[in-house]
């Protein structure tokens, strides 16, 4: 069985940086640490919330486990992965990161003041990247001290599972910057595509239409979520428009709608669902609350 094991530490042998920080330990950060350390990276994750990064120590164990198990990593490799992974709250534990990855709430002052804090820790040269799903990148950037070192790094949901990312070229990035994280998604084992930064960049854009018509498909008495997905389903997409809002969370999700409809200049067709806003107030927010759309029960 031993020759069917990855050889243990994957190299990082794309781009040439090493040592890379991620804030925000929540979904999205959970994800890309531990894609990052397995490829051979030393990651240091920042988020203000001691669950948060307990959790990601633990995905990160789960998942490890889970490749032993499955015989995709040997238990050396697993371990070494588990080793160049470790969790702080104060962003100066990014001093000397390469690179930093952002995964905060997706709300422009969380995140303006995330990066005043990540400046403030790093090298001039540090290549900064936002994993924003519709925030303009050029926006986040008019922000900061150096703004040609930021571009858009989009990961989608589960970040450890998920090939594609958008990498989003900012009015002001460099080009430098953007063949940088190109390369550093290539290292993660990714699929880089470089957008523009327009409201939605690509793919949530287009996506959209899939959860507002499936919104409105409710509204109007069509169905239930179970029947919608089950339609889906039956006709091949791995999940339904409403499985798929629980997983990646209500909020997150509305949030990306509200922003692309005021980033189009309130455009109709964007026009966020009133249900979905009030399944957020309502703090359903999906499987990491245990409720969205459907009930998750943790026993
Ligand atoms: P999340 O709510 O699961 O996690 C956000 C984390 O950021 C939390 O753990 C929180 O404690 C932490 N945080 C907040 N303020 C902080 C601060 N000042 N310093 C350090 N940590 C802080 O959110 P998520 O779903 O992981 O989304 C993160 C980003 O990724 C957002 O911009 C979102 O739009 C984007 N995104 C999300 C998805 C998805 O499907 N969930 C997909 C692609 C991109």
């Amino acid at each position: 069985m031993a020759d069917r094991v990855q050889e243990p530490d994957r190299e990082a042998n794309k781009s040439s940086l090493r040592r890379l920080g991620i804030v925000g330990a929540g979904t999205m950060g959970r994800g890309i640490a531990w894609t990052a350390a397995r490829a051979g990276f030393t990651v240091i994750a920042v988020d203000v919330d001691e669950k948060a990064r307990q959790a990601l120590l633990d995905h990160a164990r789960a998942r490890a486990e889970r490749a032993v198990g499955r015989g995709e990593l040997s238990l050396e490799a697993a371990e070494a992965a588990l080793r160049r992974l470790s969790a702080h709250e104060a962003p100066e534990a990014l001093a000397g990161s390469e690179a930093v990855i952002e995964a905060v709430y997706e709300a422009p002052d969380v995140k303006r003041s995330v990066f005043a804090a990540v400046e403030a820790a790093v090298d001039p040269a540090t290549l900064l990247l936002t994993n924003t799903s519709s925030l303009s990148v050029t926006e986040i950037a008019a922000g900061l001290r150096r703004p040609e070192r930021l571009v858009g790094m989009h990961f989608f949901n589960p970040a450890d599972v998920m090939p594609l990312v958008e990498i989003v070229r900012a009015a002001q990035s460099d080009p430098a910057a953007v063949a940088a994280a190109v390369s550093l998604a290539e290292s993660l084992g990714k699929t880089p595509i470089v957008v523009r930064d327009t409201p939605g960049f690509v793919v949530n854009r287009v996506a959209r239409a899939y959860y507002n018509e499936s919104l409105r498909l409710i509204e109007w008495g069509q169905g239930k979520p179970e029947a919608i997905d089950a339609l889906f389903e039956a006709r091949g997409f791995k999940m339904g428009p409403f499985a798929l809002q629980d997983l990646i969370g209500l909020d997150v999700n509305f949030a990306t709608t509200s922003t692309v409809f005021a980033q189009t200049f309130y455009e109709p067709r964007f026009r966020p669902s009133l249900l979905q806003k009030a399944y957020v107030f309502a703090g359903r927010l999906g499987r990491k609350r245990g409720r969205g759309f459907y009930r998750y029960d943790d026993r």
